[in-house]
């Protein structure tokens, strides 16, 4: 049995009338021969609006209830997309992450599959049924209903199709992986390829197309995924290993984020144990830092610089209001206004001079860099949130990234 594993995103399925439009592409691959399994994700901004809701009951809504309401959202497209596709004449049934045993760890919000059991889905496909299943949801040992994180879908769609030994499309509302967000550069050009690594980096720094969580599983299990457009008929994205790209640029793509916040903490005693507690006590919190900067001055005392996700500012801020107490020659500021920008590609492992490029860009337009960091396969830097758009389009049109 050649079994293909479709994903269909939320924009897909925003409408009953884009739901019969995705039941007829379902129903010309399962014509084509293929068992097909569909992963789809909530209707439109169902998701967002759920969310919306149980903040009007509860400024902390509690976390296990909050995925009992999450997972509604999957639950209704997946009923609609089935009940479609017997409408035109296809047999099809739907499926809740509990109904698979899609397996989770507890972390509500943000669990990690741990196995899915195939054996509904194998008899399905041998009854010949076209099987629709929620996205974005699974449940733990104990039965309690989890979700995998915003964007997830796309994550049980790779498990599934890792499970299944299938194929695996991934089906969305641009037309593939552009070297940067079409809608934060016009002319970014669309990839015939991409590695993993490439595409994990792109996802963390900011690139939402994609789970990260979704490519680094499609990863460990050397399962290529299609990126393409829901509509359009055009060509898509392979992400793929990186032995198998088409493509030799130094720098494959870019991203940029809006949602890391700058703490800068001055006049510490210059010493490493203050770093440790620091940065102790952040990780306490679980408040996941990003980018470090750190300087000792002449008169011996330290500055030290982070980015952490806007969202657990006020836990920092609690920190350092503790901290001042009992430093009081201490100063710190949280800078709201940054925009992260990065560049990504596997290139840089044996091309030198790409920082030096960045920074030339930056200087000749005199935008201020405020902190910056590198891996192998990637440049990041801070830039005030006012330039994000400006610096795009420089390094876009620097790197040979637009059309
Ligand atoms: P879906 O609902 O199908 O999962 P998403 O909204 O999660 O769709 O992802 C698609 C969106 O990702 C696009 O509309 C696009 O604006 C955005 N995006 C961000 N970075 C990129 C990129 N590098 N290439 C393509 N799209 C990107
Ligand atoms: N519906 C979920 C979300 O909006 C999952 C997904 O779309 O992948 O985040
Ligand atoms: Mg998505």
């Amino acid at each position: 049995m050649n079994i293909v594993v479709q994903k269909y995103g939320g924009t897909s399925v925003g409408t009953t009338e884009k739901i019969k439009r995705v039941a007829d592409k379902i129903i010309q691959k399962k014509n084509d021969g293929y068992a097909v399994v569909v992963v789809v994700s909530a209707m439109g901004k169902a998701t967002d609006h759920l969310i919306a809701m149980a903040k009007e009951v509860s400024k902390n809504p509690d976390s296990r209830e909050m995925d009992m309401l999450l997972t509604t959202g999957e639950q209704v497209s997946i009923a609609l997309l089935a009940m479609a596709l017997i409408d035109k004449g296809y047999p099809a049934v739907s499926y809740t992450g509990h109904q698979l045993r899609i397996t989770t760890s507890s972390a509500h919000q943000h669990a990690r599959i741990i196995d899915i059991d195939p054996a509904r889905v194998d008899r399905a496909l041998r009854e010949d049924k076209i099987v629709v299943v929620a996205g974005f949801q699974g449940v733990t040992e104990e039965q309690a209903y989890t979700t995998l994180g915003r964007g997830g879908s796309d994550t049980s769609a790779v498990a599934l199709a890792a499970k299944l030994k299938a194929s695996c499309e991934i089906y969305t509302d641009v037309e593939g992986i552009y070297t940067m967000d079409p809608r934060k550069l016009k002319n970014a050009r669309k990839l015939q390829s991409i590695s993993y690594e490439e595409m994990m980096e792109m996802a963390s720094l900011g690139a939402g197309v994609m789970h990260y969580r979704a490519v680094e599983l499609a990863g460990n299990y050397s399962l290529p995924l299609y990126v393409a457009s829901t509509f359009a008929d055009t060509q898509g994205t392979m992400i793929e290993g990186a032995s198998k790209l088409m493509e030799q640029t130094v720098i494959t793509g870019m991203a940029s984020s809006l949602d890391d916040v700058q703490i800068t903490v001055r006049h510490l005693p210059a010493d490493a144990s203050t770093l440790y507690r620091l940065f102790g006590e952040l990780a306490q919190e679980e408040i996941n830092v990003d980018m470090i900067s750190q300087m000792i001055t002449d008169a011996g005392e330290m500055h030290v610089s982070c980015t952490i996700p806007k969202e657990t500012k006020e836990l920092a801020q609690r920190i350092m209001t503790r901290w001042q107490v009992e430093n009081p020659q201490i100063r710190w500021e949280l800078n709201l206004d940054i925009a992260k920008v990065s560049v990504v590609g596997l290139g840089m492992r044996t091309h030198s001079g790409i920082a030096a490029r960045v920074f030339k860009a930056m200087a000749d337009n005199d935008i201020e860099i405020r902190m910056v960091t590198t891996s192998e396969i990637r440049i990041s830097w801070v830039v005030d949130a006012r330039h994000e758009d400006k610096v795009v389009l420089l390094i876009g049109q620097a790197f040979g990234l637009t059309t």
